[in-house]
């Protein structure tokens, strides 16, 4: 019986400045035939995107007591694709305390992928929250 299920998939390779198109030739879910690449690295990225697609999720998460109510994160390491929704569902959550500094760890394991979540700025305490630790001190 003739199998036609049959897919090319292109894939721009993130390892270098020329972002080669790599295009995935697959049957059945197996690779039959990779070309586009300039060099090894681009096969296999490739074949690992095919395999098991991973991104670096950028988003925001809420901040307690900051100048700002929210504060930019990202993953430390990318993640797969699948476990975005997850991450995500996980994220909206989460509550960091201000101060925040940036490079800060927000979560530890997310979406139990073992990948740290970070914050990609500092977010300082509130005014309010400043004064009145300030009359705290002084009172
Ligand atoms: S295949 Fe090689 S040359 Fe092309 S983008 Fe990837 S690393 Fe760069």
């Amino acid at each position: 019986m003739e199998n036609n299920d049959a897919n090319e998939n292109t894939i721009v390779c993130v390892n270098c400045p020329r972002g080669c198109r790599v295009r995935v030739q697959s049957q059945n879910g197996e690779i039959t035939n990779i070309t586009g690449y300039q060099c090894d690295l681009g096969i296999d990225y490739a074949r690992e995107e095919f395999k098991n697609p991973t991104r670096i999720l950028p988003t925001t998460v809420r901040v307690k007591g900051g100048e700002l109510e929210l504060v930019p994160v990202k993953t430390a390491r990318p993640i797969p694709k699948a476990s975005i929704g997850e991450a995500m569902q996980e994220l909206a959550g989460v509550r960091v305390q201000a101060p925040v500094k940036r490079g800060q760890v927000v979560v530890e394991d997310i979406a139990g992928t073992g990948i740290e979540v970070v914050a990609t700025r500092s977010i300082a305490l509130s005014q309010k929250e400043n004064n009145t630790g300030n009359k705290k001190e002084t009172g």
